[in-house]
């Protein structure tokens, strides 16, 4: 078969594997090398690459240019897909002949050069983009708002790279050479470490080749999928949503390399970059995948060696041992030239990688008191994993370390290098995650159809281990005999049901009304040795353990312990649960079931967050714990957040959605009696808070910045699904302002803060700036937008979707007046809609959009709305794309205003032109007082323009001009004409 017909025949498969992950990056890929290649010409790449449209249809589009292009094109096609898709997406596909790629003479013209070397240039521009855009900028080429452009937080470094190689080839030959002048000066002195050889002895190659092929046959399944080799970490893996945080607070996205690559570094004398989620966010699996991808060489990387660590494995560990002994012992064995080999790893530490999974679970919480910086002395584990991250033994080896938030305080936050945060899904994930669960495409469309219809539950998986449940029990789910789950605690009945029903004897493995008190004593074994373990911070148990605690094969053989998937010698089995949540319900399970539980065990689970944060921990619920165990624990936070997800789940089991089924399990009075345990906990806990609100101070308004625990709180009265309870926990709160940022609010959160906040007495303002609530979330708020006068919510993710459900509710809540959207993912498609509320509602007060995606053709629709509305005051448009036409339309709709105080149009690409509207609106309008026009690039006229209206207009106090295109003459010149001018 020829080339031209091999990409017809597997249109699907190329389709599949150029969107198949929801990354751009493969399409980038391909794209870079057919430009490169000559295959593609500037204009046709222009047509294909278009932001606007979904990837698939790019990528589409790019098949049919390349089909139409003939044979030769389409084998190049074939051959830039085998360069770029790794190994494993390359099964079962057909690349043809092959086809060489003809040596060319190189162009004379910059920007040629730039088409041809752009793969390369992709790859080692991706670490100095700031370098390189400080040269552009420095010499000119660039603007500010250019550089801005290319460095929007959305795009990953390789998208702003290419942002930045378009941008210079728009801007002509000169930025071209001043580009590859830069590249040519930087080149001898800071060799690409991948270009660097490294010549390796044979031992060292052949522990080398032993490390990946166990570390490959330990990544390969997914522990969630019990190794049933029905799905290997290939066929499911996703790319959750990464963040990194700069200094300033400003957030970029990453790709699943670059959490071992210099972005987003802030402190470069530490090498432990920690990727921080919540439960189930996806933390172990990213580490899976990244272990996967080194031991197939296809992580781009000069990483030589990689070592695996679990945190909770390593808890097992009680011998003091060298740090040779740890790699060797616990990883990799070397069979030969032992010594050989650790020389090597001493030798070249920047090529080594060490990962951690789960700090959190670590018994021990990290302290830098005791240093030890020799690697052949023996120490407790715990002494040296933490001389390990902080650089004291082993300085230059790169360590990845996972963690749930909570647990990184601020002695270990001064060795980090840099925090990525991992926040799940997004929708599109979600979808394409369930069409890759489900191979037949009905079902799957039925499953995403069930999600869209319950957006509570659409909202749960955004985390992983959420939507893996949820695809998991489709059977039950779409059966949906039990309603529609709405609560976590829903969720996890569900899989236990899921569980039973595949063991279950009973044909078509029906399960009856009283299943859970058919199973009830394997889950009491279950749920003792979860919670004995949640206690001890131990996650991994040995025979002897289930033993103990009477837990029988057949209750292993149900699926919820697994065999840990261990690198180290050792030559007992052990077990784990499936994943940490589901060893907190079973607790859970343990605690609200269990008839002989010392009556103090609830308030205790309720109180364990208000314990002192040194000092050797006692263990909370006084439970059943083997003394011996108990003096071994050290001061730690890390059942904190375990014991928060258990006590959720045992409000959610004690809510009346579940009376009938644990009805036979426990007496009624028993049950009775730990609602109200609950009740009163959850009570008691939202006094503490409430108490601990400052007084206003005098002219302020009364504000309660949420404490962490807070919004477990919520969360737990939302698990019990009781409006009483909900009422009267808001009857008390008399705040004006509830500030809940950097709080990790997702969907989940949402529907809590929901289900609660609408029975505010009072409207206040929420302010969630800095959380990931996305669209969903949005979607999950309206119910209490009433109850909003004001709503910040920068930075969380937010796209046009989001926003019209938001105004659409927002235009019918009288007292909802403020909204701050800034750095969400806003476009020229939202801006009729709020153009719509700005015009119905005219008791609107604030609307702030700065560093969105808006055009002169959005300003001309906004514009449209602020001709007709009296009361905005405030107007932020910072850091979008408006332009002179835009800064017209505005002026001119805003020059009878008789409402607007602030306007600011700061870095929107502003000329002279804009600046001359701007002046006309200046002279007429008479309530403007701080008008910001920094980082545009005003000349000398349009100052001069603003300079005349001004004299005609006293109420303005300050026009901002910094960062214009003025010498500093001018500057100078020209504020001493006008005092209220800033340069
Ligand atoms: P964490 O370590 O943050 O608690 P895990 O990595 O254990 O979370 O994820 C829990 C489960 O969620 C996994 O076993 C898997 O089923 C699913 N999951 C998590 N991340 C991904 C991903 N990136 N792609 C596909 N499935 C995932």
């Amino acid at each position: 078969m020829n080339a031209q017909q091999l990409v017809l025949k597997q249109r699907a498969e190329l389709l599949g594997a150029l969107c198949g992950g929801g990354s751009a990056e493969p399409l980038d890929c391909v794209l870079d090398l057919l430009l490169a290649w000559e295959v593609l010409i500037w204009e046709d790449y222009l047509c294909i690459r278009v932001a606007e449209k979904p990837l698939c249809s790019n990528a589409r589009q790019l098949l049919d240019v390349v089909y139409d292009k003939g044979e030769d094109a389409c084998s190049l096609l074939l051959a830039a897909f085998h360069q770029v898709l790794p190994e494993e997406q390359k099964d079962g596909l057909c690349f043809g002949k092959g086809c060489a790629v003809m040596e060319k003479i190189r162009p004379s013209s910059g920007t040629s050069v730039l088409l041809i070397d752009r793969p390369v240039l992709v790859r080692k521009l991706r670490d100095n983009i700031d370098e390189a855009l400080n040269v552009l900028l420095t010499t000119g080429c660039f603007t500010i708002k250019d550089c801005d452009g290319v460095q929007l937080p959305v795009y990953t470094p390789s998208q702003q790279v290419r942002r930045l190689l378009d941008q210079v080839r728009f801007k002509g030959e000169t930025a071209a050479k001043t580009l590859l002048q830069y590249l040519e000066q930087t080149e001898p002195t800071r060799p690409n470490p991948e270009d660097e050889e490294i010549k390796l002895s044979a031992e060292c190659l052949i522990y080398q080749r032993k490390l990946q092929s166990s570390v490959a046959a330990q990544s390969h399944f997914l522990s969630t999928y019990g190794g049933t080799g029905r799905f290997s970490l290939d066929d499911i893996y996703m790319d959750g949503l990464l963040e990194v945080m700069n200094g300033s607070g400003e957030t970029t996205t990453l790709g699943l390399e670059d959490v071992v690559g210099p972005v987003g570094t802030l402190n470069e004398d530490a090498d432990t970059v920690l990727v921080s989620g919540e439960a189930g966010s996806g933390k172990s699996t990213l580490l899976q995948r990244l272990h996967l991808l080194w031991a197939r060489k296809a992580l781009h990387t000069d990483i030589i060696v990689l070592f695996p660590f679990s945190c909770r494995k390593l808890n097992a560990e009680h011998r003091e041992l060298s740090l040779k002994e740890l790699l060797f012992l616990h990883c990799c064995w070397p069979d030969r030239g032992q010594e050989e080999v650790f020389q090597f790893i001493l030798d070249h530490p920047h090529l080594v990688l060490f990962t951690f999974d789960g700090l959190d679970e670590f018994k021990q919480g990290f302290t830098d008191e005791e240093r030890n910086c020799c690697p052949t002395q023996k120490v407790p584990v715990p002494i040296l994993l933490f001389n390990l991250l902080q650089g004291t033994l082993m300085k230059g080896v790169k360590k990845v370390v996972t963690s749930r938030p909570q647990a990184v305080g601020p002695s270990l936050k001064r060795y980090l290098r840099k925090e990525v945060l991992l926040k799940g899904f997004s929708p599109e994930d979600i979808n394409c995650f369930v069409k890759k669960h489900h191979n037949d495409p009905a079902l799957a469309k039925r499953v995403i159809e069930s999600l869209q219809g319950n957006t509570t539950l659409l909202g749960l998986c955004h985390i992983p281990v959420f939507c893996w449940i949820v695809t998991k029990c489709h059977h039950e789910l779409l059966g949906g005999e039990d309603g529609i789950p709405q609560t976590i605690t829903d969720v996890y009945l569900l899989v236990l049901q899921h569980f039973f029903q595949r063991k279950s004897p009973h044909p078509q493995g029906a399960l009856g009304k009283g299943w859970l008190e058919e199973h009830l004593d394997t889950v009491l074994r279950l749920g003792q040795l979860a919670l004995e373990g949640l206690e001890a911070s131990c996650y991994v148990f040995s025979g002897y353990e289930l033993q103990r605690n009477g837990v029988t094969e057949q209750d292993v053989s149900i699926g919820f312990l697994i065999y840990c998937n261990d690198l180290s010698v050792t030559d007992c089995k052990r077990y784990e649960f499936l994943h940490i949540t589901l060893q907190c319900f079973f607790a859970a399970l343990y605690v609200t079931l269990n008839c002989n539980n010392d009556r103090s065990v609830i308030p205790k689970l309720f109180q364990c967050q208000y314990r002192q944060r040194s000092g050797r921990s006692h263990m909370c619920l006084g439970h059943c714990i083997d003394r011996s165990v108990e003096d071994e624990v050290e001061s730690n936070l890390t059942e904190i957040p375990n014991l928060q997800i258990t006590a959720q789940f045992v409000s959610g089991l004690l809510s009346q959605r579940h009376h009938n089924l644990l009805l036979h399990c426990c007496p009624a009075a028993l049950r009775e009696r730990k609602v109200k345990q609950v009740v009163k906990s959850l009570s008691k806990g939202m006094q503490r808070h409430f108490k601990s609100i400052p007084r206003p101070v005098e002219g302020e308004k009364k504000s309660m910045h949420a404490m962490p625990s807070f919004v477990w709180l919520i969360k737990c009265i939302y698990e019990m699904q009781n409006n009483t309870i909900a009422q009267a926990a808001m009857a008390k709160l008399e705040v004006e302002h509830l500030k809940l940022t950097y709080c990790n609010i997702g969907p989940v959160e949402c529907t809590a803060l929901t289900y609660v906040l609408r029975h505010l007495q009072n409207p206040i303002g929420l302010q969630l700036d800095n959380n990931s609530v996305g669209d969903t979330g949005v979607e999950q708020l309206l119910p209490c937008l009433h109850i909003c006068h004001s709503l910040y919510l920068r930075n969380n993710n937010i796209s046009d979707e989001g926003l019209r459900k938001l105004v659409e509710k927002g235009i019918n809540c009288e007292s909802f007046q403020k909204i701050a959207l800034f750095n969400n993912k806003l476009t020229d498609a939202c801006t009729q809609l709020i153009a719509r509320l700005l015009k119905s509602k005219q008791n609107f007060i604030s609307l702030r959009l700065g560093n969105n995606n808006i055009t002169s053709q959005g300003a001309e629709q906004l514009a449209e709305g602020l001709s007709c509305n009296q009361s905005l005051q405030f107007l932020g448009l910072w850091g979008n794309k408006i332009g002179d036409r835009g800064a017209e339309a505005l002026a001119k709709a805003l020059k009878n205003n008789t409402s607007l105080i602030w306007f600011s149009l700061v870095d929107n690409g502003v000329g002279s032109a804009g600046a001359c509207a701007l002046a006309e609106l200046i002279r007429e309008n008479k309530t403007l007082q701080e008008l910001w026009l920094n980082k545009n690039c005003i000349s000398r006229d349009g100052v001069e323009c603003l300079i005349e209206a001004l004299k005609m207009n006293s109420t303005v106090k300050d026009v901002w001009l910094r960062g214009n295109n003025l010498s500093p003459e001018e500057e100078e010149e020209l504020s001493k004409q006008e005092s209220r001018l800033t340069f």
